[in-house]
């Protein structure tokens, strides 16, 4: 009786009771792929783009009709690499567990009240938070979770003082007081660990594969996890279809993981051209960020240690961009955004400026992300998103400026954003 009424209410609230048919007109189509605008129409229904047409479409009943403006119509932006519960551990340490899920909410707000329709959490926070917004509890973006982070003892992921007990799995959630982490070593630790996640509802499975500059013990030299354990994270996620992501900064470290078998490096900083080639020939992603490593020594309870890491991998972000230039490595749009500067969400668009076009800054943050996050192939559930096609899943931004020239426009959300849809329901609208 009582689940019955809780499944009651969840239908109450999902987004598909809300979504209606809404005809936005004339405006200037983004597609997330061409560099150019075309002017046209769109229709949504159920929350799918029905019709895209260069002529005026027929309204049907009871439509909902949008007068675009002559403004620019883009699908929802995407980012690769975030964590809403806990990016930075130690900052959290001092409160109960529920201000991570608060916090978490407030993040997934922030980040849907900033274009982004679809985000994907490099680990940490609970798969049930991403169900959570699903069934409307919570207001945010689409969400597909990585789970618990999976690192080997003394890893990236081992966020411990040196005198703490070894959490175990039977110890309790690794979500909390472990930094979203579950420690794992060995092939059957590795294999347990990444079903663990699968179970839990995590999109695809991220180890640690490599020193970080967060943690406080593990050098960025560090190789971490072995080659036998790699291919086990890899074979428990292939056996269901998806793939690795990697945290790794340096060629020793990313060599290791793309010939194991990973499909997605996070951060790559120290990459060198031989391994960028090897990344570009077996089509593997670099998912990167720049504005996290410029604004990253303001953080709280950052140590001198951490400093001296982030100058280290500081150095390396140009020869990477230059290197994903010159073999067409995808990449996609990543801020690995950390909690308490909301500020910095957007500041990510501004400062790639610095090397790509504007054009090819919003086709990263719609399109080519969004490839990236279907490679969880048939754990996808949602459908085709991240461009304006007839089909589609109806994610779009009605922006005000021209952002294929002046990225700078998409700095303030509160005044770019007229309009913000996901999946068909309009969760802003301001003309
Ligand atoms: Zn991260």
């Amino acid at each position: 009786m009582l689940r019955i009424a809780v499944a009651a209410f969840l239908g109450l609230f999902s987004t598909a009771v809300f979504s209606q048919t809404v005809l936005i007109e004339n405006v200037r189509i983004f597609n997330g792929v061409d560099h150019r605008l075309k002017p046209g129409h769109v229709l949504v229904v159920d929350g799918m783009i029905e019709t895209v047409s260069k002529d005026t479409i027929d309204a049907p009943a009871g439509v909902r009709v949008i007068d675009g403006g002559n403004r620019v119509l883009s699908p929802g932006f995407i980012d690769l690499h975030t964590h809403l519960a806990g990016q930075n551990p130690r900052s959290m340490e001092k409160y109960h567990p529920t201000v991570a899920g608060a916090n978490a909410a407030a993040m997934a707000k922030h980040y849907l009240d900033s274009g982004f329709t679809t985000i994907r959490d490099a680990g940490g926070t609970h798969p049930d938070f991403a169900r959570a917004i699903e069934a409307g509890l919570i207001y945010g973006p689409r969400l597909f979770p990585s789970g618990a982070v999976i690192s080997q003892t003394a890893g990236h992921g081992d966020f411990r003082a040196p005198h703490d007990p070894h959490p175990t799995l039977e110890s309790g959630s690794p979500y909390l007081g472990h930094g979203g982490s579950i420690l794992a070593d060995g092939v059957d630790q590795t294999l347990m660990a990444a079903r663990e996640n699968l179970k839990a509802g995590a999109t695809q499975i991220k180890i640690m594969g490599g020193g970080g500059v967060m943690s406080e013990f593990d050098p960025i030299h560090s190789l971490q996890p072995s080659p036998a354990e790699i291919r086990a994270a890899v074979q428990a996620a292939s056996d269901w279809g998806t793939y690795v992501l990697a945290h790794a900064y340096t060629s020793e470290a990313i060599e290791r993981l793309v010939v194991n078998g990973v499909k997605c490096i996070e951060h790559g900083l120290l990459i060198d051209d031989k391994t960028a080639k090897l990344v570009a020939d077996k089509g593997v992603v670099i998912s990167t960020q720049l504005v996290v490593y410029r604004t990253l020594q303001d953080l709280p309870g950052v140590s001198e240690r951490n400093l001296r890491k982030l100058d280290a991998v500081l150095a390396g972000q140009e020869n990477l961009v230059r290197l994903i230039r010159k073999y067409d490595i995808k990449t996609g749009f990543a801020t690995d955004f950390i909690q308490g500067g909301y500020t910095m969400l957007t500041r990510e668009f501004t400062e790639r400026a610095e090397y790509w076009t504007p054009a090819e800054i919003m086709v990263q943050a719609t399109s080519e992300s969004a490839e990236v996050i279907r490679m969880i192939g048939k754990l996808n559930r949602w459908g085709n998103f991240g461009e304006i096609r007839e089909g589609w899943v109806a994610d779009l931004l009605l922006i005000n400026g021209e952002p294929l020239e002046d990225i700078s426009v998409l700095r303030d959300p509160e005044s770019a954003l007229a309009l913000i849809m996901k999946e068909g329901e309009i969760v802003k609208l301001r003309l």
